[in-house]
């Protein structure tokens, strides 16, 4: 079985990273997005709620699983099996920090291999942070976001 996690905060789910699981599903029998419970890390909105959030977008996915995890990614990848993680490229600013975050998973991961897809041009300007400015700023941020998600909010 081909297992992805796919890891990330998703402070909230936008639809770049539906987008990246959508293009991914060929690739893979199995797609884990996987939410990262930091508790030194503040977020804006609650695990509960982004779980929930996680939840309406991708209940309609057969392949896609939701979860949550507090260990490190590597390690939570080898205890589900999971011989990839998924990540998605913006622009240079990803790049460095993934070309790291990638080494340093094959490294203690066991080969661990992280697949990258360039975000689409469509959404290369999409982000958690961007939505949250225009929350926090009383604005309409669902074009950004899963119609499920836009509802929820
Ligand atoms: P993290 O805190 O781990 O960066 P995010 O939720 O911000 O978590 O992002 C998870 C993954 O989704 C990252 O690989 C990020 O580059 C990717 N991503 C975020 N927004 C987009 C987008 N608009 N298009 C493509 N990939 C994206």
């Amino acid at each position: 079985m081909r297992i992805a996690v796919f890891p990330g905060s998703f402070d909230p789910i936008t639809k770049g990273h539906v987008d990246i699981v959508e293009r991914a599903l060929p690739l893979f029998d199995k797609i884990i997005v996987a939410m990262g419970v930091n508790s030194e890390k503040r977020y804006f909105f609650d695990q509960s709620t982004r779980l929930n959030f996680l939840r309406a977008t991708f209940q309609p996915y057969e392949k896609v699983e939701v979860d949550t995890y507090t260990q490190l990614t590597a390690f939570y990848c080898q205890e589900k099996g999971a011989g990839f993680l998924l990540r998605g490229l913006r622009n240079s600013i990803d790049f460095s920090y993934e070309n790291t975050i990638a080494n340093l998973n094959a490294t203690i991961g066991d080969d661990l291999e992280t697949v990258f897809l360039m975000a689409d041009a469509r959404y290369s300007c999409y982000s958690s942070t961007v939505v949250r400015e225009i929350i926090k700023g009383g604005g309409d941020a669902s074009i950004f976001l899963p119609a499920s998600v836009a509802k929820l909010i």
